[in-house]
């Protein structure tokens, strides 16, 4: 099989993510997409306005009815309280697959672009094949300055389809992998913004929550009342 990862805070889930996600199924023949929603996020330890519970519930009510999509709880909140590492969960994926799955890290072109700050980002970058989305206002032209000290572009990048490309990684020791590249969707969905805009109740606007979020989870926020102020505190 052909799984890939995506972590995130999901927080909530929107189309954005279901696009991405699809987009990969369909550019990388991939056979599953894991929808990983994050305990502890490290980057982002103050900024999770809904819960762990909450989050998981709307990322299974997102993901319900594509059988290619899936929940994990591999990025769970961790029992000694510590952040979820990427690097630490994709070993434990790697570890509870079989040695013929294929697997591969799905990431926003934000988050990639990040990258050097993540823990342990050149193992990281070696622990599986990565797939990159464009995202709106991300530039991916300058890939190779967000790749950790030591890692490099080997060769010329590979279009595999219009605007798809196939970059090898390599470092001094000889270490590769692959970073795949998608177009960009253009779908331009945050769910910071999604937040905001269910603040300040916003309908109609340039995010309207009807136009960017499945049914079920606009249903779960309003039964929860969720993003309307009174639960902005942290809550991992
Ligand atoms: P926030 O605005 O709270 O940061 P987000 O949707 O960007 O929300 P996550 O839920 O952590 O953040 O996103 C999970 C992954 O999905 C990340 O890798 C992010 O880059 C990617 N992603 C989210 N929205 C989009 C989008 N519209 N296009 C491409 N990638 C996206």
């Amino acid at each position: 099989m052909r799984i890939a990862f995506f972590g995130g805070s999901f927080d909530p889930p929107h189309c954005g993510h279901l696009a991405i996600a699809r987009a990969a199924i369909e550019h990388m023949a991939l056979d599953r997409v894991l929808f990983a929603p994050v305990g502890t996020q490290p980057l982002k330890r103050e900024l999770q306005p809904a819960g762990f519970a909450d989050r998981l519930a709307m990322v299974q009510l997102a993901v319900a009815g594509d059988p290619r999509l899936d929940v994990s709880m591999l990025d769970a909140p961790r029992a000694d309280g510590q952040s979820n590492y990427t690097l630490r969960t994709l070993h434990e994926l790697r570890q509870a697959l079989a040695p013929e799955d294929e697997l591969f890290c799905l990431v926003g072109a934000d988050s990639f672009l990040t990258l050097k700050q993540w823990h342990g980002a050149e193992d990281l970058l070696f622990a599986c094949d990565f797939v990159v989305a464009g995202r709106p206002g991300f530039l991916l032209n300058n890939l190779a300055a967000a790749l950790p000290e030591g890692v490099r572009v080997s060769g010329t990048p590979k279009l595999l389809a219009p605007g798809c490309l196939s970059v090898l990684l390599e470092n001094p020791s000889r270490r590769r992998s692959h970073l795949f590249v998608l177009p960009d969707l253009k779908e331009d969905i945050s769910a910071t913004e999604i937040r905001q805009a269910i603040l300040v109740g916003v309908e109609g606007g340039p995010c309207d929550e009807h136009s960017v979020l499945p049914a079920a989870v606009i249903t779960y926020i309003r039964t929860h009342g969720l993003y309307r102020g009174s639960g902005e505190e942290s809550r991992p």
